[in-house]
């Protein structure tokens, strides 16, 4: 069943219900206040009946002087009876009628109201007895028909059937309207959602055409705001995709190649070298997506303890040493003492990926540069080189995925997998820190790495 209906049915049999108990209290009050209302005017016409009785005793005789009982037309009717049960009297309008009016009160002398049905006529029936001196003499019942009391009653049942019955049916009528209008919006996001799913089409976004505030349009916004991120994160994937395959083609390609030659012209060093070179780069690219695919994943591992980050910078410093192979000069400015908290081994890759990429860019005869200071709590180590920068345009794509400024740059030797920055990120922020690059082309590149000083209190 659809929601739209089970709301219209659940709201219909409610106020079905609210119009039963309503209608049928109303009911049950008239129908009590008319029936109290007969019976005291047949208690008053009683009294008044039996006050105005007199009784004659005559030795053994007794003669009864009743009141002058109502005309023909009246809608009153009297009956007297004997305690033996005969009709002694009875008002002119009772005719032919010489059946009791309440035959079980005649039957136990009892004095009481009740509701009979004589000839077909719904009375309201009064019975008192008639006494002298402490005897039962005869007994007097009064009747009078509820008919004007009925017909009411059946007017207020007719119209509470027919006000309750086109009440409820103008409330589906309303209802439906409104459910319609609230769920209309619903309708048209599940239309769009079908049509993206069946088109594939990611790109296209639910039209905003109810109040940005209502529940219907933040839905529509969270709707739009997912199918954002799920565009973005298709295209990231695909883009990768085409990266990595781009990247393993190129080594692939040029080892392909060199076997070519080696079979025509037999084995040379040159070639050899060459496919050494590229199974290197695929080994190293390999490696590099595994670390990444892994910290992305939240699976790498982090052995934190604390690190001497100054120690760890001059070890550094001597890998470069041995990687510039003198082409390049290699400098440490400020070297303060400080110790951070982290992976000893992932940062060391952090400042090795750095290190790497000035020795890589910077033109033999230039500098490179180390430091490390310590900044309002925090370490402050810095990798400058003296090389071609980078213009600022690309500054802040180069820590993507895959990016490099220049495409032929990576196709040096030593040519990384356009990975090294993002791991070097990635590690960075892992550690609680940052990483910043200010460069100015044809000047050279300064990469600062921050990260949170380990407090003396922390040291002890
Ligand atoms: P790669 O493995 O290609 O070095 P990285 O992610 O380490 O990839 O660096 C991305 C790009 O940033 C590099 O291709 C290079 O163009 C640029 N880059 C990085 N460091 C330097 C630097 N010190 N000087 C000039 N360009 C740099």
């Amino acid at each position: 069943m659809s929601l739209r209906a089970r709301l219209i049915l659940g709201y219909s049999i409610l106020l079905a219900g609210i119009l039963f108990l309503f209608g049928g209290s109303l009911y049950v009050i008239l129908h009590f206040t008319l029936t109290l209302q007969t019976d005291q005017a047949l208690e008053e016409t009683a009294d008044y009946f039996l006050k105005s009785t007199t009784v004659r005793t005559v030795e053994d005789l007794r003669y009864l002087t009743l009141p002058p009982l109502p005309f023909p037309a009246s809608n009153t009717y009297f009956q007297v009876w004997s305690a033996d049960g005969r009709l002694i009297t009875a008002s002119p309008n009772l005719q032919s009628v010489n059946e009791p009016l309440d035959p079980q009160a005649l039957d136990t002398m009892q004095e009481r109201f009740s509701g009979n049905m004589i000839r077909g006529l719904r009375m309201r029936v009064i019975t008192r007895t008639i006494q002298v001196e402490g005897t039962y003499i005869g007994l007097l019942e009064i009747g009078t028909p509820m008919t004007v009391a009925d017909r009411a009653l059946s007017i207020l049942l007719l119209v509470l059937g027919v006000g309750g019955a086109s009440a409820l049916a103008l409330s589906v009528l309303i209802g439906n309207w409104i459910a319609y209008g609230a769920l209309q919006p619903i309708d048209a996001v599940t239309t769009t959602a079908v049509q993206i799913t069946h088109a594939d089409d990611l790109s296209r976004r639910i039209p905003l055409e109810a109040p940005p505030t209502s529940e219907v349009g933040r839905l529509i916004l969270t709707f739009n705001e997912t199918l954002e991120r799920l565009e973005g994160l298709f295209s990231s994937q695909s883009r990768f995709l085409a990266d990595v395959s781009h990247e393993l083609r190129t080594p692939l390609t040029s080892i392909r190649g060199n076997i070519d030659l080696i079979r025509r012209i037999g084995p040379d060093a040159e070639s050899l070298d060459a496919v050494q070179s590229e199974v290197d780069r695929m080994t190293r690219l390999v490696g590099d997506l595994l670390m990444l695919s892994r910290a992305e994943a939240g699976t790498l591992p982090l052995a934190k303890s604390p690190v001497e980050m100054d120690t760890l910078l001059l070890e550094v410093l001597q890998q470069a040493i041995l990687l510039a192979q003198g082409k390049v000069e290699i400098g440490v400015g400020n070297l303060e003492q400080a110790v951070t908290i982290g992976d000893r081994d992932r940062l060391k890759q952090l400042l090795l990926n750095l290190v790497v990429n000035a020795l890589q860019y910077t033109q033999p005869g230039g500098r490179v540069l180390l430091s490390l200071r310590v900044v309002d709590d925090c370490l402050h180590i810095t990798v400058s080189d003296n090389g071609p920068g980078i213009p600022p345009q690309e500054l802040p794509h180069i820590f993507d995925r895959f990016y490099r400024v220049e495409k032929s740059r990576s196709r040096s030797p030593h040519g990384g997998s356009g990975l090294g920055l993002s791991i070097a990120q990635w590690i960075a922020h892992s550690h609680d820190g940052r990483i910043e690059v200010a460069s100015e082309p044809g000047k050279g590149t300064t990469f600062s790495v921050w990260l949170p000083q380990q407090k003396q209190s922390e040291q002890e």
